[in-house]
């Protein structure tokens, strides 16, 4: 049989256009080699929960307070209101999303892709099965590469492909203590400190009975495991259990393509797309594997194959401008300790505390208080020319 579509990766970008795709009445097959759960701080905004029908049960902890903490040990706290960041564990969110696509009639196979090939039949995916090892070819109109960061599809097909910056981020996964004076169950702390990372953050994140403490980097001379020790200890997390130690890289930039102009379109880390700053990519990978269904889609009903390109302009419909707005703040922020310094007494401004959370709550930088915005603007500006002394905020 010919598949309408067949999908490489069930993560939350392929689980996701798989999904759609089913539930849209294509015949649709996703693969993933399955057997490692992808290492994550599992953080997830509101806006991801309410547009993707997370339940709640899928929720293991909901933070209401972000520190932010600067190179000297200083602290802010941002409130979250209105809601929560919530966080979810990838050993069950991705196995939850997965089936969930299958519920909705996509045919799973597990095995893990080796190329694409096409002949007068139509274009075929082949992978290896997981046990056995045998080649399984399966025969498709279109084909999503949602493969994550260093994607073997993109790498096979796209341009750019095989040339995305990455973060390379670590973590380790520990048995959580219940509150303490330096951890918060409730508490998401991201610190920003050139000794835990020259050029990206640590953080701590709680997933109830377990904890996310790790760090990025882009620099390869950076010991990742020097660097959470000593984000533990901080912390007074040295002596908690470990349950898994695991790193993976995070890419930096979205590709200027997304498909190859033939039968391929990409989605998620493998097209690049992750939030600059934050590193936050679940939200935009469903988001992505929401616009390669719906382009896949468009492109089979129409039988043209410049639709493929609606994946990334409807992305960047959206959103471009945050994506620019925390790449200028990449730039200008993560330079230097006295570059953190001053980013963390900005986020003593409630204006910039606003404005930054609902951003990522709701993934929308809001116009309605034009004000604020030029305030911000000014003390930006301020901040970065250096006219606003770091003692005095
Ligand atoms: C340490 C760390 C912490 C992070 N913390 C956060 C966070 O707190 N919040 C947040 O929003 N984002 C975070 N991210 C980023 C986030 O994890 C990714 O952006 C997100 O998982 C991307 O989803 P995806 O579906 O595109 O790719 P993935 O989640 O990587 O899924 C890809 C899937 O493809 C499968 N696959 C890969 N290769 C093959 C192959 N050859 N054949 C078959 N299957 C294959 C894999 O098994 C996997 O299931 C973090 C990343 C790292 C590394």
């Amino acid at each position: 049989m010919t598949y309408d579509v067949v999908v490489v990766g069930g993560g939350p970008s392929g689980a996701t256009a798989a999904e759609d795709l089913a539930r849209s009445g294509h015949k649709v097959a996703m693969i993933d080699r399955d057997g490692r759960i992808k290492p994550c701080g599992g953080a997830i905004p509101p806006r991801l929960i309410a547009d993707f029908f997370i339940p709640d049960d899928m929720i293991v902890a909901k933070v209401n307070t972000a520190r932010m903490i600067s190179p000297t040990q200083r602290h802010v706290d941002i409130p979250i209101e209105n809601g929560f960041v919530g966080m979810v564990d990838r050993e069950s969110f991705d196995p939850f999303l997965r089936k969930r696509a299958v519920a909705a009639g996509v045919h799973p196979y597990t095995g893990t892709f080796t190329k694409i090939e096409r002949d007068a039949e139509g274009t075929h995916v082949l992978f290896r099965d997981k046990i056995g090892g045998n080649t399984t070819k399966l025969t498709t109109k279109l084909v999503i590469g949602a493969d994550g960061a260093r994607s073997n599809v993109a790498k096979a097909e796209v341009p750019g492909g095989d040339k995305i910056p990455y973060v390379i981020a670590y973590h380790e996964i520990i048995e959580a203590p219940k509150k303490t004076a330096t951890y918060d169950p409730e508490r998401c702390d991201v610190i920003y400190d050139g000794a835990i990372s020259p050029d990206f953050y640590g953080w701590i994140f709680p997933h109830g009975g377990q904890a996310s403490i790790g760090m990025g980097s882009m620099i390869k001379s950076v010991d990742v495991k020097v660097a959470t020790a000593s984000l533990r200890e901080t912390a007074g997390l040295t002596d908690c259990k470990t349950i898994r130690k695991e790193g993976a890289p995070i890419p930096l930039k979205p590709l200027e393509r997304w498909d190859n102009g033939k039968d391929v379109v990409l989605a998620g880390d493998a097209a690049g797309v992750v939030a600059p700053s934050s590193g936050e990519g679940i939200y935009y990978a469903m988001v992505g594997g929401r616009v390669a269904a719906t382009a896949a889609a468009a492109s089979l009903a129409s039988g043209r194959v410049k639709d493929l390109q609606l994946a990334r302009k409807l992305f960047m419909r959206e959103h471009k401008q945050v994506f620019r707005v925390l790449g200028a703040m990449q730039n200008a922020y993560y330079r230097s300790d006295e570059r953190r310094e001053r980013f963390v007494s900005l986020c003593h401004d409630v204006d910039v505390q606003k404005l930054t959370f609902e951003a990522y709550m709701n993934k929308k930088l809001v116009k309605a208080r034009p004000m604020a915005h030029l305030k911000i603007g000014l003390k930006n500006l301020a901040h970065l020319s250096g006219l606003v002394s770091v003692l005095r905020t």
